[in-house]
């Protein structure tokens, strides 16, 4: 038993001394240390306007981006060296583990599930799942999904409440992102598109698409947005939630809303408190 105990202390030690070597570079890169000169890389969607999009110019904007801004330089970075990368909803913990990036600002439910791969610091923002539809669809509540084509995300909370409880007999397809989601709904590829309420809002109020979709304002769930870390980094997760709360208490939070959901016209819950989650 005592050298089993001793076998594992020293295979531990050499994989940490290895992960050590390898990831030096990429440390700083990822901004694990004080940032100094060095960039910080930050996952975000590039394709949910309001939220996190990536736009033609190449600059990024939505909420996220906005969170994520404010939280990088609590941490010392200046906004020129962040470094967005994509992190998709099937890729996220993944993306985490792998050190890819810092943390994630992408519409990222806290969930039990995750909590076993990642940590969150959070939750930062309140919103629901709902169902988006054509301006004249007569979809207006789950039970008008069964044997209709509903289009959501591979690795999202809404793809996986959909089938466990939501509408399991829903013709479920699941893309890589929302943006395909709503190109199937405008084609009539699918009859409906289900995510938060949040991201519906924002597509729905595209100018190519003015006029064209409608939300069923259902609240299907409760999705309390977190800002996901490695797993185990509880000094980077104790940092961003006080980054957090100051970005609510100054202010900042309230402008950040009014400036991304404003034009969407979504009515966002209040500021969430630090550590509770709405279930
Ligand atoms: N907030 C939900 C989730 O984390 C849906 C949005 C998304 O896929 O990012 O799964």
């Amino acid at each position: 038993m005592k050298l089993r105990k001793v076998t594992v202390f020293a295979t531990t030690a050499l994989v940490l001394s290895l992960t050590a070597t390898a990831c030096g570079g990429d440390n700083k890169d990822s901004g694990s240390s004080s940032s100094g000169g060095g960039k910080i890389k930050v996952g975000i969607k590039y394709d949910q306007p309001g939220l996190g999009l990536k736009e033609p110019n190449g600059s990024f904007s939505g909420f996220d981006v906005d969170v994520a801004t404010y939280v990088a330089k609590q941490l010392g970075y200046k906004p020129s060296q962040i470094e967005f990368v994509e992190t998709k909803s099937a890729d996220r913990e993944n993306a985490l583990a792998r050190g890819d990036v810092k943390f994630i600002a992408a519409t990222y439910s806290i969930t039990d599930e995750r909590k076993q791969k990642v940590d969150f610091a959070g939750p930062y923002l309140l919103a629901h799942q709902d169902l988006l539809v054509k301006a004249n669809s007569d979809i207006s509540k789950a039970t008008d999904l069964n044997g209709k084509k509903l289009c959501s995300v591979t690795g999202s909370t809404s793809a996986q409440n959909i089938h466990d409880t939501i509408a399991p007999k829903a013709n479920l397809r699941e893309y890589s992102g929302y943006s395909e989601c709503i190109a199937g709904l405008q084609s009539g590829a699918v009859d409906a598109v289900t995510t938060d309420d949040s991201i519906l809002a924002g597509f729905a109020a595209q100018d190519k698409y003015k006029g064209q979709f409608k939300l069923a304002g259902l609240k299907l769930s409760n999705e309390n947005y977190g800002i996901g870390v490695k797993k185990g980094d509880t000094a980077t997760v104790n940092k961003i939630n006080s980054a957090l709360e100051k970005m609510v208490s100054d202010g900042s939070w309230k402008k950040a809303v009014e400036k991304n959901f404003g034009p969407a016209n979504y009515k966002n819950e209040p500021a969430p408190k630090i550590g509770v989650i709405v279930k």
